[in-house]
């Protein structure tokens, strides 16, 4: 039987540069210079959202190669590699590798979950590492064995890809030379089967980095070979030094949680749950817009925070009574920020005082007194308001969705649908 050699990853960059993906493609690089070839993609996998230590996406990688006479050169490489590669003069920065020869199995999958959905310490990381023989080498704290744990063992039922330019050395935090009108031609002619490249609301190009990482763009998709006709199409005045092709977990929703009902939640996890929506959504001081839903079991607070822009003129439109389906997660003040919704029951009914045979709309006359009519003097007894269809601007069954810029790099766009 072939054997192989799981590599994870993790936790080699700072806010101030570097970035673990393109340490792997240096790894990938030197594995191709001594014939070391790789079994599979490499892997860009995303972990927890709320995970306190993250230094942007929480993102962690893996490889895979074949367990030969090469594998001690392979271990040496990569363990060089980061040695001379992370940014270890920034405190939260504390790699962690893992080197594992077996079979991945069912325990190291669920493993891989709960560094999706909970919290994971180091001690246990490393406990559970070893109880499955994995080879473990932290670099100070080295907290990121959680992830490289993770990263080797999640199965990816769902998956897509990211080709990653990256810059050369002398440019690493310079401003970048992307040609921003071909960049809307490749949109124009790979979209949907790439996604998340600009977000025509915001004219905002996603798949540039804001940081002074050494990407110098992230085309995302479904497919390999869309990738290869997208980066033909993408002009750039400056020198492309490598670039790498990784099979991820982006934009699969693996961060949600089905949940039956709204105390089920827990802080910090992602879900998706149904609630009948509360009140009308108000908008604070900072622009976020918040609302309640509500279900027999309780209810919650939900933002559309101010970075998710237009989203707010869609929720905006959401009424007491509709029932929805929200997508996303609990945050530090325990409020669930929205990714998305879908509509499963608009309250097309509002209650209003009736209308006088005059044609004006009638004003109570007082408590259980009826109403009158302030044009005609007409006076009804009865108190009961009566039911009018109301026009709504949303839709039975529709998705709505945050924009590009606001958007995790775990959660599934429409476009994928
Ligand atoms: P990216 O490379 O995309 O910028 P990042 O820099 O945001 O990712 P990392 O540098 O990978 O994030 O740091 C995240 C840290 O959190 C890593 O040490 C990782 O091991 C750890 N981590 C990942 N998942 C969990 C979890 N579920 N619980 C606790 N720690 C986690």
């Amino acid at each position: 039987m072939i054997k192989y050699l799981y590599i994870g990853i993790d936790d080699t960059d700072s806010p101030d540069g570097m970035c673990t993906t393109y340490l792997a493609s240096q790894i990938i690089n030197e594995f191709k210079e001594n014939g070391i070839e790789l079994m599979d993609y490499p892997r860009l996998i995303r972990l927890n959202p709320f995970a306190r230590h993250k230094t942007r996406g929480n993102g962690g990688v893996a490889l895979k190669i074949l367990n030969d006479s090469k594998v001690s050169l392979a271990k040496e490489i990569v363990l060089e590699s980061v040695e001379k590669l992370s940014m270890f003069d920034c405190d939260n920065t504390n790699p962690g590798v893992v080197f594992y020869d077996g079979e991945i199995t069912k325990e190291m999958e669920d493993y891989a979950f709960r560094a999706i959905y909970e919290f994971i310490t180091i001690d246990e990381a490393e406990k559970f590492g070893k109880s499955v023989g994995c080879e473990i080498h932290k670099f100070k704290k080295g907290r990121g064995i959680i992830g490289s744990i993770a990263a080797i063992s999640l199965p990816l039922s769902d998956f897509t890809y990211e080709l990653l330019a990256y810059r050369a050395p002398e440019n690493f935090g310079t401003k970048r030379q992307i040609d921003y009108e071909s960049v809307y031609e490749m949109d124009k002619k790979t979209f949907p089967d790439t996604f998340e490249n600009i977000d025509y609301s915001e004219g905002y190009i996603a798949i540039e980095p804001k940081t002074p990482c050494p990407v110098l763009y992230g085309i995302r998709s479904n497919t390999p070979e869309v990738l290869k006709e997208a980066k033909s199409i993408v002009k750039v005045a400056e020198p492309i030094d490598d670039w790498c092709i990784f099979k991820t977990n982006q934009h699969t929703d693996m961060h949600i949680q089905k949940a039956s009902k709204i105390s089920d939640m827990k802080q910090f996890g992602c879900y998706c749950v149904c609630g009948e929506v509360k009140n009308k959504p108000t908008i604070i001081d900072g622009g976020h817009m918040f609302f309640y839903i509500q279900d027999e079991s309780g209810e919650i607070e939900c933002g559309a925070y101010e970075p998710t822009k237009n989203f707010r003129k869609i929720v905006s439109y959401l009424m007491p009574g509709d029932i929805i389906k929200v997508y996303g997660g609990i945050g530090e003040q325990n409020t669930f920020n929205v990714e998305k919704f879908q509509v499963i029951k608009l309250n097309e009914v509002e209650y209003k005082n009736p209308v006088c045979k005059c044609g004006k709309r009638m004003t109570s006359a007082g408590k259980d007194k009826g109403f009158k009519c302030k044009k005609c003097g007409n006076k009804i007894e009865s108190n009961e308001k009566v039911p009018e269809k109301i026009h709504r601007s949303l839709k039975n069954s529709k998705f709505y969705e945050t924009p590009v810029s606001a958007r995790r790099h775990l959660s599934k766009p429409l476009c994928r649908f």
